[in-house]
């Protein structure tokens, strides 16, 4: 991807979560144009996060897909923030990407609308709480200026960009936050403020559902992944995908679509609820469903 050719809709980002889909997201900023700031709760999670952008730059160059000069010109642009208060006082858009737990991101969304400017437009990358529950313990002058910015993992690879527009979001903020997706090499689809939204819903409800397969021994594991990428040309099997998603965070997902949507449809399989408590959350623990030598 190279640098958008018009004035970017956002310059000063904050991401906040460096997380799996944090270093992400800032990496596709830094490399559209803007200049954005990483924070975490931690200086070594920030730094992890870096280190993750500068080794996908890397690869990126390797391949061709990347100058060195424009992965030296987004690094330049790409700074750690250890101080939230700080870093959002005079940003343009902050992202959220914090785990998918509503108090936790309610708290956070208070304390970035307490630091950031009252033009600041606020997303939060959550795949499922409804942007309502989010919007809610804001003030109304916030309320408009927040909506849904659901990235795909890994960020810099996924053409999707989901855009959620909560009753509550003022319409120019998100036209313009349509407009930046667009500049950060995305497609960006607008859906309402339903848990889940379009994807989280349709992916999870195909990933539990081969969870209680393989919980009642229908196949394998790559057996039943191979049932959907041989059979139905799926680029990944729904259980491979959860290893990558990360099975706390589908388990959270399941949680909050079976609160939201329907109990028994979206009610976590006990496989998964055994898996997280084990602390197997997929390739970012080393194992899920399945072993990942050498991970993370
Ligand atoms: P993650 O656990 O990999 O990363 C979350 C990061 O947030 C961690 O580094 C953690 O230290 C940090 N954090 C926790 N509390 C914080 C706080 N108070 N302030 C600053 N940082 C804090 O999680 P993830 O997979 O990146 O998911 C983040 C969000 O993105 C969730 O809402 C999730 O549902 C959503 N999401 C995840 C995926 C995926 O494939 N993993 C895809 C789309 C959306």
């Amino acid at each position: 991807m190279t640098p958008s050719a018009g004035p970017l809709e956002f310059q000063r980002v904050v991401v906040i979560g460096a997380g799996t889909m944090g270093h992400g997201i800032a990496q596709v900023a830094a490399v559209a144009g803007s200049d954005v700031a990483l924070h975490d709760v931690t200086d070594a999670a920030i730094q992890r996060g870096l280190d993750a952008v500068v080794r996908n730059l890397q690869i990126g160059v390797d391949k061709g897909k990347l100058t060195s000069d424009a992965r030296d010109a987004a690094l330049a642009r790409l700074r750690p923030a250890s101080t939230l208060s700080s870093a959002v006082a005079d940003a343009d858009l902050v992202i959220e990407a914090v785990p998918e737990l509503l108090d936790l991101k309610r708290q956070l969304l208070t304390q970035v609308v307490a630091a950031a400017g009252p033009d600041t437009v606020l997303a939060s990358n959550t795949s499922s709480i409804p942007l309502r529950l989010l919007a809610e313990s804001l003030p109304a002058a916030a309320q408009a200026r927040l909506c849904g910015m659901h990235f795909f993992n890994p960020v810099h690879l996924q053409p999707l960009l989901e855009v959620v527009r909560a009753d509550t979001t003022d319409d120019s903020v998100l036209d313009r936050v349509v407009a930046y997706a667009r500049q950060l090499g995305k497609e960006p689809i607008v859906v309402r403020d339903v848990a889940g939204f379009a994807s989280s819903r349709l992916g999870l409800a195909l990933g539990l559902e081969a969870i209680r397969m393989l919980q009642e021994g229908v196949a394998s594991a790559a057996d039943i992944d191979r049932a959907m990428t041989l059979g139905y040309r799926h680029p990944m099997g729904p259980l491979a995908l959860t290893d990558l998603v990360g099975l706390d965070v589908r388990l959270a997902i399941a949680e909050t679509l079976a609160r939201e949507i329907d109990p028994v449809r979206f009610a976590p399989p006990q496989l998964l609820r055994d898996l997280v408590a084990a602390g197997k959350l997929g390739k970012k623990t080393g194992e899920g469903f399945y072993a990942y030598p050498g991970a993370p």
